[in-house]
């Protein structure tokens, strides 16, 4: 695999061991160029879906992006990386077993906002409220109330 970094295209996997209830196997990697060290995962993929976007632009589904608007939410939260893994995870294989070629994004963003929902509050609201787009802050407070209220209950 390539370097991400010098891409080198020669790397050595120095560790290897399985990972989220071994549903993956991550991999630890070293370039023998640059010397830097990098983590793969490798994880069974049931089937290729596309995801359908506004404007109807369509794009092969991509599990890092989904991870990388989580982490942004979950940032200094106390939510850890394997809950994280899980609950992408989880998105995933959903996605993928529905039967359906093609997901709409918007159907994703809302079993993230599920899955944030039940793991952190906040991470729930930041990525909601940056989903969501919210024009207005007016329409944050409403929404930041009735997850308050939610949160009551
Ligand atoms: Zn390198």
């Amino acid at each position: 695999m390539r370097c991400p970094f010098c891409a080198h295209d020669d790397t050595q996997v120095k560790d290897s061991r399985p990972a989220e209830d071994s549903t993956s196997i991550r991999r630890r990697r070293q370039c023998s160029s640059c010397g830097a060290r990098f983590t793969t995962f490798e994880r069974v993929q049931l089937r290729e879906v596309t995801v359908v976007k506004s404007g109807d632009r369509r794009e092969a589904f991509d599990r890092s992006k989904i991870e990388q608007s989580v982490a942004l939410a979950c940032r200094k939260r106390n939510v850890t990386q394997e809950r994280i893994d899980q609950l992408i995870s989880g998105i995933q294989r959903q996605v993928e077993t529905a039967g359906e070629p093609e997901v709409p994004s918007a159907r994703i963003g809302e079993m993230v906002m599920e899955g944030l929902k039940q793991i952190d509050s906040v991470a729930y609201i930041r990525f909601a409220s940056v989903y969501r787009d919210f024009s207005e802050a007016k329409d944050f407070e409403e929404f930041a109330s009735t997850v308050a209220e939610a949160a009551k209950e």
